[in-house]
């Protein structure tokens, strides 16, 4: 389902139709995609937009267009629980930048989709509501952290979902589902009313059928916002240059990658090199460091971001009486084993004694990660490679975390360098597998030339 054929059937029927059906779907929905559904909102929302003359209706680019956000995206008149414990009451007194300019072009938000906890993950299956499944295959993850996101776009629920990526956790999930899913350059859409991970990387980005679509809705989300002072101006509106010159990550072949994620983008890259592209084996050899910089830098993030959830504030709060031990029950109560792992680690890494050690370490290295890039720019206008070593693996496959990390070793680099990063669908035989493609930093718009390009030579 794509944003235009849920057009025609606005003009053929209703908005409020358009918008049952969606929230129909999300309630008969096997995979556990969804926390909750927004229905009364929506139902009014969409009440609202049918009586819209049909001129003004032109000025709305998404008009009568049902999404969902994931569940770390503060949305009015539902909960925003970011799949814990600890939020899994919490109603926000107001509404994400994104989800406000989502409203006012159109777009209707029918409900809050699954996640790992706090986006702590890499299959969607560290959530306090149970694990996403794969529309493809019940059996499998839906890849994570936004796996609610992009099994509600697989499962055809909604044309488009808003999901957050820090590390990898849009494009992931979009590879193991079969569907397009970007990370925008770093700054290009407001973090205004979206619960913090790792402020120095996340990001809120699209997950979709197509990636007209994708970019449809970058436009309207992306741009300055006075309530984020790292938001850049939309690298959205500027027209691209159509350029070929593609760089293969050498680091990311072989050695863990299975053979089929290997053929699958390997023979992308040949289908491209047929429509005039010139594809090169570039080495960039810092790269064997990125996941070991993000598991330092990441982690300290969560710790410093994650303290506001004291049981004081927000959500959740033990009975205890005393402070301290309030405190601690309501962290330990309502705080997944995996979230709590990484404040350790976080409050490790920042103490006195280790911080020259590890965390100064890592951001020193992530600036060589960054110049890296730069330099690899000059020769190239793109990077591709596989999104993650291997397709959607069963549920309960990778229980100890150190396998789970591993997952996001050719996903976090463009993170850390805050590059826009796109996972398009490939052709494959068995479980669907994405190919990645890295730009330079605001570099958007050709990402997306590209990025459809691989649509038209897979289609
Ligand atoms: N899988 C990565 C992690 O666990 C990325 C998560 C994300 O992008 N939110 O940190």
């Amino acid at each position: 389902m794509t944003i235009s054929d849920v057009r025609k059937r606005i003009e053929n029927d209703s908005v409020q139709a358009v918008v049952a059906e969606s929230i129909t779907r999300a309630k008969d929905d096997m995979h556990n995609a969804l926390i909750e559904i927004v229905e009364d909102r929506a139902i009014d929302r969409s009440k609202e937009l049918d009586q819209i003359d049909i001129a003004d209706r032109k000025k709305l680019p998404l008009f009568g267009i049902p999404f969902v956000a994931k569940d770390n995206i503060l949305t009015r008149d539902s909960h925003s629980t970011a799949a814990s414990k600890i939020l899994d009451n919490f109603s926000a007194p107001y509404q994400a930048e994104a989800i406000e300019r989502l409203e006012q072009a159109g777009a209707v938000c029918i409900g809050k989709v699954n996640l790992d906890s706090f986006g702590h993950g890499g299959s969607t299956e560290n959530s306090f509501f149970g694990p996403t499944l794969n529309p493809h295959d019940k059996r499998r993850v839906a890849g994570g952290s936004s796996g609610g996101s992009a099994a509600a776009v697989a499962a055809d629920i909604v044309p488009f979902a808003l999901g957050t990526d820090t590390g990898g956790s849009i494009r992931e999930p979009a590879s193991f589902c079969g569907v397009v899913g970007l990370k925008p350059s770093y700054g290009s859409v407001s973090r205004y009313g979206v619960i913090a991970m790792a402020s120095s990387t996340d990001v809120v980005g699209v997950l979709a059928n197509s990636v007209i679509d994708v970019e449809a809705v970058m436009r309207v989300v992306s741009g300055r916002d006075s309530k984020d002072s790292t938001t850049i101006d939309s690298p959205y509106d500027k027209t691209a240059q159509h350029k070929k010159r593609i760089g293969v990550i050498k680091e990311w072949f072989g050695n863990g990658v299975d053979d089929e994620v290997e053929n699958a983008v390997t023979s992308t890259i040949s289908r491209l090199e047929g429509l005039g592209y010139q594809a090169e084996e570039v080495s960039l050899p810092i790269l064997e460091s990125a996941l070991a910089i993000y598991y330092v830098i990441v982690p300290a993030e969560i710790a410093s971001n994650l303290a506001r959830y004291d049981g004081v504030r927000y959500g959740n709060r033990s009975e205890n009486n005393e402070l301290k031990t309030m405190f601690r029950s309501s962290r330990s109560a309502g705080l997944m084993p995996e979230t709590k792992r990484r404040i350790l680690i976080g409050n490790y890494i920042l103490s006195s004694g280790y911080y020259d050690a590890y965390y100064k370490k890592a951001a020193q290295a992530r600036t060589l990660l960054l110049r890296g890039f730069t330099d690899i720019f000059d020769q190239f206008d793109a990077l591709v490679g596989p999104v993650a070593p291997t397709s959607a693996f069963e549920l309960g496959h990778k229980s100890d975390p150190l396998s789970m990390y591993m997952m996001d070793k050719m996903t976090v680099p463009a993170s850390l360098a805050g590059l826009p990063a796109i996972s398009v669908p490939v052709k494959t035989s068995g479980m669907p597998v994405g190919i990645q493609i890295v730009a330079a930093q605001n570099n958007d718009a050709a990402l997306l030339t590209i990025a459809e390009d691989i649509e038209a030579v897979n289609s």
